[in-house]
């Protein structure tokens, strides 16, 4: 692992062609190979996150790439400023948001982070290239979500949403069944710029699928009147968490989830911070609380017409001798133009599992139901698919090969993710 700290460095390292390749890696909180080289080198960006020009007129921002989300937030929103889109966690620098074309609660109303960068400096080993989605947009969409593989990005201008406070309106809805999440979910589209449902992956029968819908907006100042300083942003540092799940059994498990699922009123509103809407993960060392195993997260999406896939998923992880103890569903909008980028119009699934011994085999059959319905997974929580299930997910795979091949024509650029699925 090199630390790097100059685009100077990047560019020396990256003509150096490594024999065994190079990849670029931010937080490195990819669930799995995606910033991991053995054998060759992996370039940190951490040092390199200046903010080389913020105009707090338009909103736009020009920042290095390893600068991270929250580092992000705390300089911009005081402005009354906040990046376009924020995944569940802040730990994630700006050169992997794009890499991995991350998504946040308003995919629906926003797309993805790609959506929201106007221009990006990439080092790639034909040389540093300044792209817009205008000037090359080949290059550009195939580095969004492209996961490092088309070279390192250094820096990133993006776009970002104008907010009034530092608080959101948030409605939550506890709902009985599958279909009646769904039915909210829809609901919230027209209304709500933020909703995800929380889904009791221990129920079953006709309460199969059963949740807590939430749904947010922006507050506005008018609501937010007795406020002294309503662009105040301080998120709370990570805390240990008191002892690792290991310990959890599914009885605990159970009378956790029945206590959220019965403590959620059928409809209540109230108002929360920016850092407690979109960040809850990060109360929490999410390390210590997963020790020693670690944890398995299937992450995927299905075409809208094939709820059905996201019901028998559902359904064979609560039959499991572990069912998964974190599960999130959420309506996804259409889907940006990188070949490799996650989202597409659809039902979005999310699931944390314990690893056993018998989750490989429901993992693979799950893809297979996955490809088959049109869907996909998400290449930065990746660590076990196999490339023929990539390749059925994943239709402009090969487009997306050639205009690699352009910009690193000796393959330089690899990562373990990359070679586990022969995507170079
Ligand atoms: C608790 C938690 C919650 C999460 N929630 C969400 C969510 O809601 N939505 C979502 O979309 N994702 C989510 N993620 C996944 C996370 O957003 C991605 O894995 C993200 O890529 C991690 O950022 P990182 O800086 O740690 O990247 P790393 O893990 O270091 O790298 C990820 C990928 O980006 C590439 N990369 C990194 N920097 C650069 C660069 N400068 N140039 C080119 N390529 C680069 C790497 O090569 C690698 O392929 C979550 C992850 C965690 C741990």
């Amino acid at each position: 692992v090199v630390d790097v700290s100059s685009e100077r460095d990047l560019e020396q390292l990256i003509s150096s062609r490594p024999a065994r390749g190079l990849i670029a890696r931010g937080q490195g909180h990819s669930y799995g190979d995606a910033a991991q080289r053995a054998g060759g080198l992996v370039a940190e960006l951490t040092g390199l996150k200046r903010m080389v020009h913020f105009d707090p007129v338009v909103g736009t921002v020009t920042v290095e790439a390893g600068m991270t989300l929250g580092e992000l937030m705390r300089a911009v929103v005081p402005s009354g400023w906040l990046p376009a889109v924020l995944p569940g966690t802040r730990f994630v620098t700006i050169g992997a948001a794009i890499a991995s074309d991350v998504h946040g609660r308003n995919q629906h109303h926003d797309g993805s982070f790609a959506d929201h960068v106007l221009g990006m400096r990439i080092c790639t080993p034909s040389g540093i290239v300044d792209v817009t989605p205008d000037t090359s947009p080949e290059l550009f969409w195939a580095t969004a979500g492209g996961m490092g593989l088309t070279g390192v990005i250094v820096q990133a201008t993006l776009a970002l949403t104008r907010i009034e406070t530092a608080q959101m309106r948030t409605v939550s809805n506890r709902a009985g069944d599958l279909d009646q999440v769904l039915a909210l979910l829809t609901d919230a589209d027209r209304q709500y710029r933020y909703s995800a449902a929380w889904i009791d992956g221990l129920a079953r029968g006709r309460a199969l699928g059963r949740g807590v819908v939430i749904r947010g907006n922006h507050a506005t100042r008018a609501e937010m009147a007795e406020l002294s300083d309503e662009l105040s942003f301080s998120p709370l540092p990570s805390v240990s968490a008191p002892r690792p799940l290991t310990y959890v059994t599914r009885h605990m498990s159970r009378m956790v989830n029945e206590t959220v699922f019965r403590r959620s009123a059928a409809q209540r509103t109230r108002y929360e911070s920016l850092h407690a809407f979109f960040h809850t993960h990060d109360r929490l060392d999410l390390f210590r609380l997963f020790a020693p195993e670690g944890c398995v997260e299937y992450h995927f999406v299905v075409p809208f017409g094939e709820a059905e896939v996201v019901r028998q998923t559902i359904e064979r992880m609560s039959r499991t001798h572990q069912p998964p103890f974190i599960s999130i569903i959420k309506r996804f909008g259409s889907q940006n133009r990188g070949p490799l980028s996650f989202p597409m119009a659809g039902w979005m699934g999310v699931c944390d599992f314990r690893p056993t011994a018998e989750l490989p085999r429901l993992l693979h059959e799950l893809d297979e139901l996955v490809a088959q319905a049109g869907g996909r997974i998400f290449l930065a929580k990746d660590a076990r698919t196999r490339p023929d299930a990539l390749r059925a997910m994943y239709p402009k795979l090969e487009d997306w090969r050639e205009i690699r091949g352009r910009a690193d024509p000796d393959g330089v650029m690899r990562s373990d993710l990359a070679e586990r699925l022969g995507l170079v």
